[in-house]
């Protein structure tokens, strides 16, 4: 059994309650396959306003949203996400009896990808097109490097940057990078856990909840989504696609808070993506 957990960066996540939940699990089932990815954009914006250097938003003309990772937001970036967020689940982990062992996916070129050379951006109302940024998409996955780690017990603890084949670190999406990961390892489940109960018909109303997306219901999930959650129904979809492996069966958006968050997504909370490849999205 292979399970992929993704982790928010958001604000308002609280990792500690997760991180004992999947120890304990780990404990329980050694046998467990698990790769944990993370993000860290709360804290990213945080350090970037008291290094004076306050974090910006791209805003694609479909409505995505990503951000502007210029070099020096990237250094600022991996300070975060390599640094501080990184070690300081591994520390967890491995207080819990948890052999976690902390990478980037530019360590070993686990994530390898394709840096955006040109991107559409709207600016107060205006399309321009920006072409220093540094970042990108994963394109393929070193599954023979994390399958070595996971054969020997460990449990892989990833964060952006990615790599480009010329060597180059680049900003990409957490979710989508955990996505590709979970096809590549050919993993039964992937949880995407954020700060939302899920995909939310009013991302004001967490009453609202989406729970279940098959083939027939995907478009209204797609026209739910907007900002941030954009990435992650995309992501989804990429993971029951298989694209760069094999489709994952079970792919689960929820919350990273409360008691148990593993358990009660795999129980049926959050929102529930079923019935094999669904028809392709817009990227
Ligand atoms: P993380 O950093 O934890 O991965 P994000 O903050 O990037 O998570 O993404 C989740 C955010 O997406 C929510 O906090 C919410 O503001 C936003 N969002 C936009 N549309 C929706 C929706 N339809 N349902 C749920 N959340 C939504």
């Amino acid at each position: 059994m292979t399970l992929i957990i993704k982790i928010g960066g958001g604000e308002g996540i609280s990792l500690s309650p997760i991180l004992t939940e999947l120890a304990t699990l780990i404990r329980a089932e050694p046998a467990l396959r698990v790769v944990l990815v993370h993000g860290g954009s709360h804290e990213t914006n945080i350090l970037s306003e008291k290094l004076g250097h306050p974090p910006r938003t791209i805003t694609s003309p479909s409505g995505h949203t990503s951000r502007r990772t210029d070099r020096e937001t990237l250094d600022i970036f991996t300070m975060v996400y390599c640094g501080r967020v990184n070690k300081s689940i591994v520390e967890h982990l491995q207080r819990e009896g948890v052999n976690a062992v902390g990478l980037s996916g530019i360590d070993s070129a686990i994530w390898r990808g394709t840096r955006k050379s040109a991107i559409r951006a709207i600016e107060q109302g205006r399309t321009v097109i920006i072409r220093d940024d540094l970042s990108g998409t994963v394109d393929r996955v070193d599954a023979d490097f994390l399958n070595l780690l996971l054969d020997t017990g460990r449990v892989p603890v990833l964060t952006p940057p990615a790599i480009t084949d010329d060597g180059i670190a680049i900003n990409v999406d957490a979710d989508r990078a955990a996505a590709r990961t979970a096809a590549a390892l050919e993993a039964d489940e992937l949880l995407l856990l954020s700060n939302v109960p899920g995909v939310l018909r009013d991302p004001r109303d967490p009453g609202s909840l989406i729970s279940r997306v098959d083939a027939t219901t995907i478009e209204s999930a797609r026209a739910a989504a907007a900002g941030r959650m954009k990435n992650k129904v995309l992501a989804a979809e990429e993971a029951m696609q298989g694209i760069g492996g094999r489709p994952v069966p079970r792919v689960i958006i929820g919350s990273a808070n409360g008691e148990r968050p593993i358990a009660s997504a795999r129980a049926g909370a959050g929102t529930h993506f079923v019935g094999g490849a669904l028809p392709a999205g817009v990227a």
